[in-house]
This record gives C-alpha cells, structure tokens and sequence, in this order.
C-alpha cells in the first residue's frame, strides 16, 4: 500500500483506506521448543528513573549533536545493564542533508536458540517546537527500553535472543515521505533483511508514548493479529485490560518497516495523549513534559510485555 506520509494525510489516507481484518484468537500461550521463557521482573519505578534520567541528556534531534550524546548515552547505559551494546551509524538524505548522520542503538543479549525478539523504541525528539522535551514522545517509550533490558538481562538466559533497537530518526523533518522520517526502523530492517536475520524475527514489538498518567494504549490495525491477540490476553492476565484498545486505523510508527517485511509486528502506541480521555493534543508540543507521565502506567506496559514475550508460541504467527 502506498501511502502519503504526511501524518495528517498519512492518518486520513489510512483512515479513508485503513481497515485490516479484525484479529483472530489469541495464539496459544507457548513454550518454545519445550522449555518456557524465563520469568522477567520489571518495574515502574525504575522505568520512570531511567526516563528522567535519560531526558537529562537534552533535545535530541536526529542530525544534531544531542542526538548523538543521546546515543552515546544509551550504548553506555545498555553495558551498565550488562546488555551488549553497538551504534549502528549509518548516512542517508534527509530534510537536514545528503548525508545526514543517523546513530541507532542496538542491545542483545544472546539466547539458547537463533529465535529473536526485538523490541524497539525510538529516542529522538521531534525538531522545531520550542522547549520540548518529549518526555512521553520517546522518553517513556526509552526509559522502559532500558528498564526491559535490565530486567530480561536480570533473568537470562533464555530460550529465544532478545535485542533491543533503540531507533534515531522516527520524527519526520517537515513531512513522512521516503527520505523523511521512520530512518532508524528502515535502516536495521533493511540490514536485518541483508544478513538473513531478519526471518529469525519470531516478534518484533515497538513501544511509543507508553506513560501518559492516563494511558490508553491505541493498538493500530497494521499490526500482527496474533500478537494483538496476545498483546490483549497478556493486558487481561496483568489486570490492565482496560487499558488497552484496538484503534479504528493504522498508525505510522516504526513498526511499519517491520511489518511490510512480514515480520510478526505489534504497536504499543497510546496515541490520545492529552488534556481529557481521548485528546491527543499534548502530543507535539511543550505541554509533553514529565510530570504528565506516571510509573504506574510504564509498570503496566512492562509487565505486559514481558508476558507477551515469555509466552511467544515456539514458531513465527501471523
Ligand atoms: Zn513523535
């Protein structure tokens, strides 16, 4: 599907054509190859901590040197976890140039099978608003990251690897389009592809704007009914069901890439970040800051996940 990229005429091309299949019944809650997952303890708390710290490293626009402390940052913070740790620099057009230079953070920590999860998370911060901070809008989705890792390094090894891609370059410059935004995502699936990993792929899950105090997560139709199957029974099993819902339309995110490639793909996307139940309108601008955000929400959306991931079925679903 072609789409425009704009994100209002991405979201009215997607909500005028937007409509994938509703989403069959959960995969059975699996075991891979006979032994299950570890169990992996996450926490709110933490997360929020990691966040706060994570957004004292300053404005991090793709291409800008905040961006690439940014980075620098998350490589050292990963090998502080006891999480292996890369930079995955790459150049490539963009708005800002030719040859903008693009840094994505890439975690692993290897498991008992070739098996891959991958779960990723943008960091950089959307350019030209003035005093924004993105506390929600990649800093939640980022400290949570970074608290799954240590929690899945806590508890390793374990049946399938886990990585961790913390994406540069999601926020478009001035309009989505092929050389304009979602860099990092098409990047690493690009060179995934390249290597033959990438079928390895048995989930790949992207977490984005996931503290809001009042958290509605708004799972989008292009994603993997199967895993929104069990993104669904793991929210239920967590007590946080209600906190979960399947949106109307597809969202652009980083999980596009992914997604298009055939890789089972979920979005864990609160995309009504906002002033009253099902306002987006702190999102994008100053009012994104991180006294919005609550440990209790980042807790919930930790736990879910680390459910979905210890219950992954031992093959690739749909
Ligand atoms: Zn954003």
């Amino acid at each position: 599907m072609s789409c425009k990229w704009t994100i209002g005429a991405w979201a009215a091309a997607w909500v005028l054509a937007g409509c994938a299949p509703a989403p069959e019944t959960p995969a059975a809650a699996g075991t891979t190859g006979g032994a299950a997952q570890a169990a992996v303890a996450t926490s709110g708390e933490r997360a929020l901590e990691e966040v706060r710290a994570f957004l004292d490293v300053g404005p991090r626009d793709a291409g800008t040197p905040g961006a690439e402390r940014a980075a620098t940052y998350l490589a050292e913070r990963l090998r502080a976890l006891g999480v292996e740790a890369e930079i995955q620099e790459f150049r490539e057009p963009s708005p800002r140039g030719p040859e903008t230079v693009f840094r994505n953070v890439l975690g692993r920590i290897p498991g008992r099978t070739d098996r891959i999860v991958l779960l990723g998370s943008h960091y950089d911060t959307k350019a030209g608003i003035p005093d924004f901070v993105g506390a929600n809008d990649s800093g939640s989705s980022t400290g949570l990251l970074l608290e799954l890792a240590r929690a899945f390094a806590a508890a390793a090894p374990h049946e399938t690897e886990i990585r961790f891609a913390f994406f540069d370059g999601e926020e478009s410059q001035v309009e989505y389009g092929p050389t304009d935004g979602f860099h990092g995502s098409r990047h690493l699936a690009r060179t995934l592809a390249a290597d033959g990993r990438l079928s390895n792929v048995v989930a790949m899950i992207v977490l984005d704007m996931v503290g809001d105090r009042d958290l509605t997560l708004t799972i989008p139709r292009n994603c993997s009914p199967g895993l929104v199957a069990a993104a669904f029974a793991a929210a239920r099993a967590e007590g946080g069901r209600k906190h979960f819902q399947l949106y109307p339309f597809n969202i652009g995110d980083d999980h596009v890439a992914f997604f298009e490639r055939g890789v089972p793909t979920l979005n864990l996307i609160d995309f009504a970040f906002g002033s009253a139940p099902g306002r987006n309108d702190y999102w994008h601008t100053p009012a994104d800051t991180l006294d919005k955000l609550s440990a209790d929400s980042l807790d919930l959306v930790g736990r879910v996940v680390a459910r979905l991931v210890a219950e992954l079925p031992a093959r690739r679903e749909k």
